[in-house]
């Protein structure tokens, strides 16, 4: 016999076999790398609470959505990006991330190039008060932590420098960093030693990681594409963290060419049991600064008062402008570096030159003086290295978004566009592993990045007959088109193709 107060429980609590949402008939790509299947999946609350044939088990939903025809996947892990740079001290619209959402990104990275928290438990915790679009997780900065400690100083860190910033790496993967980030390339990191940078990410040895690197040399301004991958791979062996080679590319005429190279050196290294792996974005250009791309770092050192200085001084300027000719050689010339932020937007170096009537670096160092680090896109990498680097399967992807790039707002559809549907580079099932359960695996992201009964409900429904990004160098701020559906944590962020404003993001800690 039941009791009345066991029928009413009965009554009130779902049958086990009911969802919120059903997505029914849509072609499934797991997130594994496995072959796509035709299955059902059902949505309870944050989880992903059913797959398999809806009929057959009389599953009862209070919606159902129609995805035949359509795509479903994970929803995409953005392991470089600039979107959350910032967080929490970021508007409502940004971190709503309505750019990434309708990618089908479903979480992204906060904290790269060795720009990341150091107080990640702050930060995380802020953030997720004010309410987040996507769910983040955080990498602490090697940078932050050396700017803390030395300023912009190109002096080598004394020995108490080094425990004094160890500490705060340690401290952060204690609160929850998922790694630390390095930017070797950018004054004034570039201004330490490896071991330096050894000495200081040894205090996330004890929690483990990934040491995530925009490296030192993607090209031939220093020490080489090559020995700057081996410099990641020693960092990241010392430290016991997996590397990974953020935004992996051959930049430059230099190097064009290296990508097999490069693949062959991170092989080689986790043929010794060592894991390395490296993220990518799918466009020609990189985004970065005119000084950062043109400016020899010895004329950075002390930071922008002590550059002026140097500028004023006629022997020195020549040689600046000097380092700055071979610098712009190596990037291909004044052509390829088109400007993206302010009143110069959507014009080439080439352009402004011939405008001003002055010769190309001396504009550039105009600019440089008057404007800062001025935002431009960088048009170094060819198409035949983006495509070997994105074969090989341990090589992610990212957007490495940043304001004034479209990678900001089409990474993804364009990647799937261009490089899976149009041209067949790699398999859909590579994608979706690529841009979700391999993201979370390296990472050690837990119940995301795969489709699994239990997981947590970051899913997407794209139509791949329509998607494909709308953003251009000259419009970067377009949303793409084609994804129909997003979850995040089970709630609509996009439904039926149009953003939805909600904040269903959680910040995540590593455990
Ligand atoms: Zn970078």
């Amino acid at each position: 016999m039941i009791s009345q107060l066991a029928l009413l429980l009965m009554l009130l609590s779902p049958p086990a076999d009911s969802a919120d949402v059903l997505i029914r008939g849509g072609l499934v790509y797991d997130g594994s790398g496995g072959p796509p299947r035709r299955v059902d999946i059902g949505i309870r609350g944050e989880r992903i609470s059913f797959l398999g044939d809806a009929r057959q088990a009389g599953l009862v939903a209070g919606r159902t959505i129609d995805a035949s025809g359509l795509i479903v996947s994970p929803g995409f892990i953005d392991p470089h990006t600039h979107s959350y740079e910032g967080l929490p001290n970021l508007s409502e619209q940004r971190r709503k991330n309505i750019g990434a959402l309708m990618q089908g990104v479903t979480t992204v990275v906060t904290g790269a190039d060795g720009r990341g928290p150091l107080e990640v438990a702050r930060v995380l915790g802020e953030a997720e008060r004010l309410g987040l679009g996507t769910n983040t997780y955080a990498l602490t900065g090697f940078g932050s932590a050396r700017v803390k400690v030395l300023g912009n100083s190109s002096a080598p860190a004394s020995a108490a420098q080094i425990d004094t910033m160890r500490a705060l790496i340690a401290q952060a993967m204690k609160e929850g960093a998922f790694g630390v980030g390095s930017g070797l390339f950018y004054a004034p990191q570039s201004y330490a030693s490896t071991e330096e940078v050894i000495a200081v990410i040894m205090g996330a040895k004890p929690y483990g990681g990934v040491y995530d690197t925009h490296q030192r040399d993607e090209s031939s301004y220093t020490i080489g594409l090559l020995n700057s991958v081996r410099e990641a791979i020693r960092i990241g062996r010392e430290t016991g963290l997996t590397t990974n080679l953020g935004h992996v590319k051959a930049l430059g005429v230099d190097v064009w060419g290296y990508a097999d190279s490069v693949l062959a050196l991170m092989r080689e290294e986790r043929a010794r049991g060592h894991l390395v792996v490296a993220d990518q974005y799918p466009w020609t250009a990189s985004g970065t600064g005119l000084g950062s791309s043109l400016l020899p770092r010895w004329s950075q050192a002390g930071g922008r008062d002590s550059f002026l200085l140097r500028v004023a001084d006629p022997a020195t300027r020549e040689k600046i402008l000097a380092e700055m000719r071979d610098n712009l050689r190596r990037r291909g010339g004044d052509s390829t570096l088109l400007l993206t932020g302010g009143a110069l937007a959507g014009k080439t170096l080439k352009q402004i030159a011939a405008e001003r009537g002055t010769p190309a670096v001396e504009t550039a160092l105009e600019l440089i003086k008057t404007g800062g680090d001025l935002g431009v896109a960088s048009f170094n990498m060819n198409e035949q290295d983006i495509e070997t680097f994105m074969k090989d399967p341990y090589v992610m992807t990212s957007s490495d978004g940043s304001p004034g790039h479209p990678r900001l707002y089409g990474t993804y559809p364009r990647k799937i566009r261009r490089y899976v549907l149009d041209k067949p580079v790699i398999p859909m099932e590579r994608m979706v592993r690529a841009s979700a359960g391999q993201v979370a695996e390296v990472y050690g992201i837990l119940e995301r990045g795969l489709l699994k009964q239990g997981n947590y409900a970051d899913v997407i429904v794209f139509d791949p007959k329509t998607i494909r990004e709308m953003a251009t160098y000259l419009k970067p701020e377009e949303l793409s088109v084609g994804m129909r559906w997003v979850f995040v944590n089970g709630k609509a962020a996009v439904e039926a193709g149009a953003p939805t404003g909600a904040l269903a993001g959680k910040a995540l800690r590593k455990r």
